[in-house]
């Protein structure tokens, strides 16, 4: 499967000239939402992750909200567990999983995000987990684009990984192009 044309095709990678928001420039920029919007198209992604974990010992998926939600639980569903996701809280360290969402002390679980950057948020999705005694069997993402980043868990299964530069303004080529800047 080409991730990368399927992303671009939905309007999931747009390329250009972005402001992201910790001030740095990039030539690309990831939407995620606007390729999961299609149920047919989540499901094939999920399938494809799904055979990447295969033999992982799982027993529920958890993504952190808003991005994660979707994944976890079309990967959940091919795994045939639950899937359920961590949401932010008042501490902007931790991530809070609400009443209802399941986590027995000893299940294995499995942290999905939808494009890997920093492993920030599913970072804190993993704390969460584990702080119910869950353990953390590894990580799936459709897009890996951590590039060199410590990630929160080991193994990685990702569909696509790529490097994605970015520039200080000063310094950035696609301003020396004259490509207009986008806020994103
Ligand atoms: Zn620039």
């Amino acid at each position: 499967m080409d991730v990368y044309a399927l992303y671009r095709d939905l309007g999931g990678i747009r390329e250009g000239h972005f402001l992201l928001s910790s001030g740095m420039h990039s030539p690309l920029f990831f939407q995620s939402a606007a390729v999961m919007q299609h149920p047919k198209v989540a499901r094939k992604l999920a399938a494809a992750l799904a055979e990447q974990v295969a033999g992982w010992p799982v027993d529920f998926v958890i993504g952190p909200a808003i991005g994660g939600v979707l994944l976890s639980s079309y990967l959940a569903e091919q795994l045939g567990v639950r899937g359920i996701f961590a949401e932010k809280s008042a501490d902007p360290e931790r991530m809070r999983i609400r009443p209802g969402l399941i986590v027995q002390p000893g299940e294995h679980f499995l942290a999905v995000e939808d494009v890997l950057t920093t492993g920030g948020s599913v970072g804190r999705a993993i704390r969460a987990a584990e702080a119910m005694g869950g353990r953390c069997s590894g990580l799936a993402a459709i897009i890996d684009r951590s590039g060199g980043n410590t990630l929160p868990a080991a193994p990685l299964a990702a569909l696509l990984t790529l490097t994605v530069p970015r520039y200080p303004p000063a310094t950035c080529p696609i301003c020396d192009q004259g490509l207009p800047l986008q806020e994103i």
